[in-house]
């Protein structure tokens, strides 16, 4: 872990953002709890990309599948035959490690070291391994390339396994009905299996889209970065359902919508980054992701796939119902074709807070703060009366009654008005509104501004309009 990705890893636990799971038990590994500020901010980016999805445009509903799902499902959707990491142990620290990411760190090397070819032969002969499911090949080459286990430092390596990410549980009262079950390792397939159910009970004409936000489980092997990968998390996703022959059309347009999504959420363009895959999965004929610069390198933080009819297709084959639509405007019927659009919360999450991380030393001194959007901010504003008397309290509560039912307001009394400005900007509280003597005799307060620390004097009849405006996205 680099020094960057450290300081916000414990910024995130001591000001209330990010926990480890259980720590009292020294955590789970890759499973995290979100703490006061932080659900505040994650329930803020899930609200907006719901917003935007199912608001902006009047061809997108939500919905909220189970996440048990029936287990044919998964057979359907090919996860339980391949939703599978190539993983190697180490015989002497006994520790596994999925065998594509020790070589990619091993193509990263010779990338830094300026051997940019001898990297991309490396990933190709991995990738041709891979494809034809060599895996006694991917042995050999991570012993070939002289790859050490970085605990045990030694090359003695078992075989190559296909380990499959689906966590299973059993459902039935008694081992004999019992049968096994998973926790869904994507949200999409709720929305598939109920794409003829909302088409007709919401009375969508392709194209339409069907939104969803939920948890989704994943047995990763290499779970590090913090937040970035973990083991229990959130998907947003969004399935487009359009007619054959129109996907690239709209796999452009979802591509350009995102990105620009991206950008309004205040992260810079130059810190984002389009990644289009040239291998492709099987189901698709066209997918990118959008990077985003991690602490730890450009990272992707959302997958925008073009999935053709692969799962509607498949769901049909399965559960032999038909998946097709009525298209009034030709006359025809068919499988519609798919668009996706699937970011992780938990990930863009990380990716505001990185992006949000200011440690810097201005005449000497060092100051902290998180530069959120206003949108995405946990608090709004804090409201901090300058002296515990002379009615100054009553005052910032009756501003506190004035803002709390449209914005998340803290109010604080005790404590220097330094030190409580300090507090809320390394929360990211982007208005603190001090309310003083002046206040008393003209119902006005002091708005002091979070990233240039300015300060004006504003009428408390327009606190509730600047706070609306600040706070649009
Ligand atoms: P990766 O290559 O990083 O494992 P993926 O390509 O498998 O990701 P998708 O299956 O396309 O990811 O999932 C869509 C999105 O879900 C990702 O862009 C990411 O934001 C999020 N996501 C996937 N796996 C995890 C995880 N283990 N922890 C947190 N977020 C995740």
């Amino acid at each position: 872990e680099n020094a960057q990705l450290k300081d916000i890893i414990a910024h995130a636990k001591e000001y209330g953002f990010v926990y480890p799971s259980s720590e009292i038990y020294d955590g789970l590994q890759a499973v995290y709890d979100f703490g006061p500020y932080g659900v505040e901010l994650k329930n803020n980016l899930k609200r907006l990309w719901w917003e935007t999805m199912t608001r902006l445009n009047d061809n997108i509903v939500g919905i909220d599948a189970a996440i048990f799902m029936h287990p044919t499902t998964w057979k359907a959707s090919g996860h339980v035959d391949s939703f599978n990491d190539p993983m190697i142990d180490n015989k002497d620290s006994k520790k596994r490690y999925r065998a594509d990411v020790l070589i990619e760190e091993k193509a990263a090397t010779y990338e830094k070291a300026g051997d940019k070819e001898r990297a991309q032969n490396l990933l190709n002969a991995m990738a041709r391994l891979l494809e034809a499911e060599d895996l006694a090949g991917v042995r050999e080459l991570i012993i070939n390339e002289g790859i050490t286990c970085p605990l045990s430092g030694t090359s003695n390596w078992t075989e190559v396994r296909q380990f499959n990410l689906m966590f299973s549980t059993q459902v039935g009262s008694v081992a004999e009905d019992a049968s096994t079950i998973y926790l869904r390792p994507e949200t999409a397939q709720g929305i598939f299996v109920n794409f003829l159910n909302v088409q007709k009970t919401a009375r969508m004409k392709v194209p339409f889209g069907i939104a969803q936000i939920g948890k989704a489980f994943r047995n990763e092997i290499v779970a590090r970065q913090f937040i970035f990968r973990m083991r229990e998390f959130e998907q947003m996703e969004m399935q487009f359902f359009v007619r054959p022959g129109s996907e690239l059309d709209w796999y452009k347009e979802w591509a350009g919508t995102r990105m620009q999504w991206h950008k309004a959420l205040g992260i810079p363009e130059e810190k984002l980054r389009r990644h289009d895959h040239e291998k492709l999965a099987h189901y698709a004929n066209a997918a990118m992701d959008i990077e985003f610069e991690f602490p730890f390198g450009f990272k992707e933080v959302e997958g925008i796939h073009s999935r053709t009819d692969f799962d509607l297709k498949s769901h049909q084959e399965y559960s032999k119902k038909k998946q097709q639509y009525f298209d009034p405007e030709i006359n025809q019927n068919y499988i519609p074709y798919v668009i996706e659009t699937s970011i992780g919360a938990d990930r863009l999450f990380l990716m505001t807070l990185c992006n949000a991380y200011v440690n810097e030393h201005v005449d000497g001194k060092e100051r902290t703060y998180l530069k959120f959007h206003p949108a995405i901010a946990p608090v709004k504003a804090a409201i901090l009366p300058l002296t515990k008397k002379d009615g100054l309290p009553e005052k910032g509560q009756e501003i506190v009654n004035l803002l709390k039912y449209d914005f998340n307001i803290v109010y604080e009394d005790a404590a220097s008005i330094g030190k409580r400005y300090t507090r809320q900007d390394l929360i990211g509280t982007p208005f603190c509104i001090a309310v003083d003597h002046q206040t008393l005799e003209d119902n006005t307060v002091t708005i002091r501004h979070r990233d240039t620390t300015e300060q004006e004097r504003v009428a408390i009849g327009d606190l509730h309009k600047r706070l609306s405006e600040a706070c649009s996205f």
